[in-house]
């Protein structure tokens, strides 16, 4: 139970999981179109 909860927390945290390769902005999903930059290299961030 420890260990999942760890598990948990820890993917609570992790709001970035793609990342835009323009300007660096982190989303929790997958987009198409940067909202920020308008860029499209939006890639899933190394763990
Ligand atoms: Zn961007």
């Amino acid at each position: 139970m420890g260990v999942i909860s760890a598990l948990l927390g820890r993917l609570s945290d992790e709001r970035t999981e793609y990342e835009c390769r323009d300007c660096g902005s982190g989303f929790p999903r997958r987009r198409q179109v940067c909202p920020d930059c308008g860029g499209y290299r939006i890639e899933r961030t190394e763990w």
